[in-house]
């Protein structure tokens, strides 16, 4: 069977933020995942680390969340790892680009990690996301004066454009730095 004809896994969340100003520029939803492999010193949300915590849900009741504030700018992805859960969190991307809504992602790995990854959820996903803020977060490159990032080492790139070049494009846009 081809990976199309599968039924997407449940998506596994931690929560959800109905209007955050600090994952993103404008209020946006923030989807919070379940399960981050990374285990950053100094996380502040290792309650998101268990695989088996958080509660399944679907795309839809997301969707529904999302229709209801018509002052959304953008969703963005966090956690947790996303990307640990790119096949549930495809049919949701896809609904939230029909919306016309921007799209951002947070991961733990580095651009260049998930290229070599060559997952083709992973894949799949980033082309269906303008804005990538990558690489875990370090204790000892935490910038409190950092717009949208916790440590120096986090980029924000453009997510759609750099896996089309195969290499890291920083975001230029003005309203992420
Ligand atoms: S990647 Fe994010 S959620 Fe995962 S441990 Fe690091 S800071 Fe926490």
């Amino acid at each position: 069977m081809s990976a199309d004809c599968q039924t997407p896994p449940k998506l596994r969340l931690a929560g959800i933020v109905n209007d955050s100003i600090t994952d993103g520029p404008g209020i946006r939803l923030t989807v919070f995942v379940q399960g981050c492999p990374h285990h950053c010193p100094g996380c502040h949300n290792p309650q998101t680390w268990a695989f088996d915590g958080g509660e399944e849900t679907s795309p839809d009741e997301i969707m529904a969340q999302i229709k209801k504030n018509p002052l959304l700018s953008g969703v963005t992805f966090s956690g947790g790892e996303p990307l640990a859960q790119a096949a549930a969190l495809l049919p949701l991307a896809q609904q939230i680009k029909q919306q016309g809504l921007e799209l951002a992602i947070y991961t733990g790995y580095t651009f260049e990690q998930l290229l070599q990854m060559n997952d083709p959820s992973i894949n799949r996903l980033l082309a269906l996301t303008d804005t990538l803020i990558d690489g875990p977060f370090i204790q000892a490159q935490r910038n409190l004066e950092l717009n949208f990032r916790g440590s120096e080492n986090q980029r924000v790139l453009q997510a759609a454009a750099s896996l089309a070049a195969g290499q890291p494009i920083p975001e230029n846009a003005e309203r992420w730095h």
